[in-house]
C-alpha cells in the first residue's frame, strides 16, 4: 500500500509502487501543495474539489454527474497531457471532459495543472459519493484537507463547521471500513484541537473518529497541525493581510499582534502527511515548527522583506485579542521528527519574503491566482525556495 515511500537527501519523496492517492479540499492551500508534491513523486492523484470550484475549468455550469469514475480505461483520462488539468465529476460525459480539457484552468485550479492530477467534484459531507468514489477507484490512500477552516467563521456558522470537520470525517472513515478497509486516512486537525471555539471542537471530534477507525483496524492518523502559512493562503487569513500591505507599502493596523503561535511553511508541513501514512502503524502526531513567535514577528518581517521599517508601519492600537483566542499556541515536532525524520525547514523571515513577493506580484499583475506563485514549474516540476 503506502510502501516505498521515502524521504531522501533532498527532501523529495519518492515511490516505488503505483499509487492512487485522494486528496479532499485540492483546491485549499495544503491540498494544492499536496496534490502536487504526490504528483511529482509519481502517485496518481484524486484532486476533491467541490463543484463550483471545479466548475472553473468550464467556466459553465454541468449538466450532468452520473456516476463516479471508474478504474477502467477511459479516453478522457489518457493520451497526452494537455495545459488543463484533467477534470471529471462524479461522472461527466465524454463531451463534457473534451469541452473542459480544451480550456487553460483558472481561479485556483491553475495550481493543479499537472498530468498526474485529475481534477473531481466531491463535497465530502456527501458521504455517498465518497462511497461511490472507493468502489470505483483503487484509492490506497485518502488525506482529508477539507474543512471550513477558519477558526473565526466557525463562530458565525457553528453547524457548517461541524458538518464538515467533524461529521463528514465520521462517514468517510465509516465508509472505508465498509469498502475499502486497506486505504490509509490522514486527517488534518489542528493544535486548536480542544480549545475554545466551534472549530477547535470539531477538530476534537474527528480526532475521536480517528482513534475510533483505528480501534477497528484501520490505518488512520491525525496529524495536529500548526499555523502554516503560504502566498496560497486565501486572502482573508492573517498572514495574507499582513504580506498584502507591507507589497502595498501601506501602514498594518489590524489590532493586537501578541498572540503567538508556531508559524510555519505549508510546503514543509504538506510533506510530513505522507510520511506518517508510510510508518508500519499509525501514529497521532503534531506537524509544526516547535518554536512560537507572536504575530508581530510576522508583521516585522514581511515590512523587512518589503524593505519597509516595521517600527514606522506597523501599528498596534485598538481592539485587545479575542477573549476567546488562546494567547499561546503550539506543540512539539519531536513524535513525528522521531517516527519518520521530517522537521520543519523555512524560516519566518523566508516564508514571508516569499509571501511579500507574491503579493508584489499579484498588485502589479491584478493576476490572483498564477502556478508560479506557488513555486510551481510548467512542465510539473516544483521549485523549492528558501
Ligand atoms: P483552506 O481553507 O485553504 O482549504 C480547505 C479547503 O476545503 C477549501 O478549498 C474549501 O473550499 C474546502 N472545503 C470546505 N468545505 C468543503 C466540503 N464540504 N467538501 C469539500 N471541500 C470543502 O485550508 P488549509 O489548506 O490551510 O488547511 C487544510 C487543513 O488543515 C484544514 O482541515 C485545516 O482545518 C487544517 N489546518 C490548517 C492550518 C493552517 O494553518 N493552514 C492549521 C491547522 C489545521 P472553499 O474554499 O470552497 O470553502
Amino acid at each position: 500500500m503506502s510502501e516505498g515511500w521515502r524521504l531522501s537527501e533532498g527532501r523529495r519523496l519518492s515511490l516505488s509502487k503505483p499509487l492512487i492517492a485522494l486528496v479532499t479540499g485540492a483546491a485549499g492551500q495544503d491540498g494544492i501543495y499536496l496534490s502536487r508534491l504526490l504528483a511529482d513523486a509519481g502517485v496518481e492523484v484524486l484532486a476533491g474539489v467541490r463543484a463550483e470550484v471545479s466548475r472553473l475549468v468550464a467556466g459553465a455550469p454541468r449538466t450532468s454527474t452520473t456516476g463516479p469514475p471508474t478504474d477502467a480505461p477511459r479516453t478522457s483520462t489518457t493520451g497526452p497531457p494537455t495545459d488543463a488539468p484533467r477534470t471529471s465529476t462524479t461522472g461527466p460525459s465524454a463531451v463534457e471532459v473534451r469541452a473542459e480539457r480544451a480550456s487553460k484552468p483558472r481561479g485556483r485550479l491553475a495550481y493543479l495543472d499537472h498530468p498526474r492530477i485529475t481534477v473531481i467534484d466531491l463535497d465530502i459531507t456527501d458521504t455517498a459519493a465518497f462511497a461511490a468514489l472507493l468502489r470505483a477507484r483503487q484509492v490506497g490512500e485518502v488525506y482529508n484537507l477539507a474543512a471550513q477552516s477558519s477558526v473565526a467563521r466557525s463562530w458565525d456558522d457553528p453547524r457548517t463547521t461541524a458538518a464538515v470537520n467533524a461529521d463528514a470525517v465520521e462517514g468517510m472513515l465509516a465508509a472505508i471500513r465498509h469498502i475499502r478497509p486497506a486505504t490509509r486516512f490522514f486527517q488534518a486537525s489542528s493544535v486548536q484541537a480542544g480549545t475554545s471555539s466551534p472549530y477547535a471542537a470539531a477538530k476534537l471530534a474527528a480526532e475521536g473518529a480517528v482513534a475510533d477507525a483505528r480501534a477497528r483496524g484501520l490505518f488512520a492518523v491525525a496529524g495536529r497541525l500548526g499555523n502554516h502559512e503560504s502566498p496560497l493562503r486565501p486572502p482573508h487569513f492573517v498572514s495574507r493581510r499582513i504580506a498584502r500591505a507591507a507589497a502595498a507599502g501601506d501602514v498594518l493596523d489590524i489590532g493586537d499582534l501578541s498572540p503567538e503561535r508556531d508559524w510555519g511553511h505549508a510546503r514543509d508541513h504538506v510533506a510530513a502527511m505522507p510520511l506518517l501514512l508510510r510508518l508500519g502503524s499509525p501514529i497521532d502526531a503534531d506537524i509544526c515548527t516547535g518554536v512560537r513567535r507572536p504575530l508581530r514577528d510576522l508583521a516585522h518581517a514581511a515590512y523587512r522583506a518589503a524593505g519597509l521599517p516595521p517600527e514606522e508601519y506597523v501599528v498596534e492600537v485598538g481592539a485587545g485579542p479575542r477573549p476567546e483566542d488562546p494567547a499561546s499556541l503550539g506543540g512539539s515536532p519531536d513524535v513525528l521528527a522521531r517516527a519518520t525524520g521530517w522537521r520543519a525547514q523555512t524560516s519566518i523571515d523566508a516564508l514571508m519574503a516569499e509571501m511579500v513577493a507574491v503579493e508584489r506580484r499579484r498588485l502589479e499583475s491584478g493576476v490572483e491566482d498564477d502556478a508560479s506563485y506557488g513555486g510551481f514549474g510548467s512542465a510539473g516540476g516544483f521549485e523549492a525556495r528558501r
